[in-house]
């Protein structure tokens, strides 16, 4: 038979198809529900055998992209604030299109000069815009996990040095448990990289002085003083996803050296507090920090999966990930850096172009001006929800996410953390918005995180309006 797959006269017959599908979803993407009425008909329509002929590639797109389209949950529409997930900027999406086009690999030096050296603007840019010296290095990951992941790695690899160990040749086992300190604040992503790493998921002591997780800092300080297997990892958390709450930077970065700790931030989003000199004293003394980790899917609003991994010594990244074969590039060419070197992956996309993107489109002052409108939203939800004799908010409102839960009278604890997880599963079925629950200081809550360039005003009224009619309709 004849290889269909040589028939190279359909790209541009499908690239249209694409694009005039894309076009579509992205009209309707203001105006749908979040989670569409014929979600359980496209995922059933996504099935069957794997086929022994095939239709060819027009027919194969018009084919998935029906149920795909259709099913889709709209996160990148303005009324999804479940988790803390941002959308994507006409800029992001071009660039991605052509990202995926030119389809380079950002692995080593020689396999895409081009893409290796827009990773390092890429990365310079963003210390620029988060306030980092721009004596440090950084590298491009897939998000906040793999991040802490790699920040993890290089605190690690920089603990067994200062006993004599390279961690990343003779493994930990001989080692004593390596000690990792961090407030209630800590993402399980950071729990689950120490896991990965074998420090264990275990050896992280929260030093916490209430249910909500606020550090400690006397008895972390004790902590440190009393510590045998010293130093220590720290792990301060910029933005934690219940209540955008920030550990407070500088005095954890102050112990940090007072005790020869390695200091890891955690920014995933909280980190672009500090793009706005309103809100900058959230972020004070990240530039303190060993490491850092914050993520591009969330508030820069480009595509998943995008994240951004920063440190002041790339040498020890190099060292965690730097792995050898006669065929590749030199690990310490500061010139013409392989990315591949620090991180787990090898192969890699080129996502520093949708960053360049994204950041030569709006510019600083764009990306300062959408976080302060998204700061001005969550006061504003914070308002509406102070004003409804049905509504409580369980915290106050630093950054971005508004911490609430529904409260008719007459109800105790017990009863209000039942209605409100049933409710939470209510609004998702309903899909107008989109809003998970969580448990904050022990009571069920809604935490709306809004990071989405086009949520405006309109999609913040109805957030509340939706909570408070199918709160009614369940309490009645
Ligand atoms: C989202 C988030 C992570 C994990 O990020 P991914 O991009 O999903 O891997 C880590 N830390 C914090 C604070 C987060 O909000």
């Amino acid at each position: 038979m004849t290889d269909p797959l040589f028939s190279k006269d359909e790209m541009s017959a499908t690239l249209e198809a694409a694009a005039r599908r894309a076009g579509a979803f992205l009209e309707d993407l203001e105006t749908r529900r979040v989670r569409s009425d014929d979600e359980v008909e496209a995922l059933a329509s996504i099935d069957g055998e794997l086929p022994d002929e095939g239709i060819g590639p027009v027919a194969a797109l018009e084919q998935l992209a029906d149920p795909a389209m259709r099913g889709a949950i709209a996160s990148a529409g303005p009324r999804f604030f479940h988790f803390v997930v941002g959308g994507t900027t006409p800029a992001a999406l071009g660039a991605d299109w052509l990202t995926s086009t030119i389809d380079q690999n950002v692995g080593m030096w020689p396999a895409s000069p081009i893409a290796s050296k827009a990773e390092m603007v890429a990365i310079r840019w963003l210390r620029d815009l988060f306030g980092l010296s721009p004596d440090g290095g950084g590298v491009l990951t897939t998000g906040a996990t793999m991040a802490n992941y790699s920040a993890l790695a290089a605190a690690r690899r920089w603990w067994g040095l200062q006993r004599g160990i390279d961690v990343d040749e003779d493994g930990i086992a001989g080692l004593p448990p390596i000690p990792v300190f961090s407030s209630g604040y800590v993402h399980a992503s950071s729990v689950k990289a120490l896991g990965m790493l074998g420090i264990g998921r275990g050896s992280i002591r929260k030093v916490t002085k209430d249910d909500i997780g606020r550090v400690d800092l006397d008895a972390l300080q004790r902590e440190l003083h009393e510590l045998e297997n010293g130093p220590a990892i720290i792990i301060a958390n910029a933005g934690e996803v219940n209540a955008g709450d920030f550990d407070p930077i500088s005095e954890m970065a102050d112990l940090a050296e007072r005790y020869g700790a390695w200091l890891h931030v955690d920014g995933a989003f909280g980190l672009f507090a500090g793009v706005s000199p309103k809100n900058a004293h959230l972020t004070r003394g990240v530039e303190r920090a060993r490491s850092v980790t914050c993520d591009g899917h969330k508030w820069l609003n480009v595509p998943h999966d995008c994240g951004f991994v920063f440190v002041s010594d790339m040498s020890l990244l190099s060292g965690a990930f730097a792995s050898g074969a006669s065929y590749l590039a030199a690990a310490d060419d500061v010139e013409h850096p392989s990315f591949t070197f620090f991180t787990p992956e090898s192969s890699r996309r080129a996502r520093a172009f949708d960053i360049l993107a994204a950041l030569t489109a709006y510019g600083r002052d764009g990306y300062r001006a959408m976080i302060e409108r998204h700061l001005d939203l969550a006061q504003l939800l914070a308002r509406l929800v102070d004003e409804a004799p049905d509504l409580e908010r369980l915290a106050d409102v630093p950054l971005n996410i508004v911490c609430f839960r529904y409260r008719p009278d007459g109800r105790d604890d017990a009863g209000l953390d039942d209605l409100n997880r049933r409710l939470g599963g209510v609004v998702l079925d309903d899909g107008r918005v989109y809003v998970g629950t969580t448990l904050y200081g022990g009571r069920v809550a809604f935490r709306p995180a809004i990071v989405n360039w086009r949520t405006t005003e309109v999609d913040i009224r109805l957030l509340v309006e939706v909570v408070r009619e199918l709160g009614t309709k369940l309490a009645h």
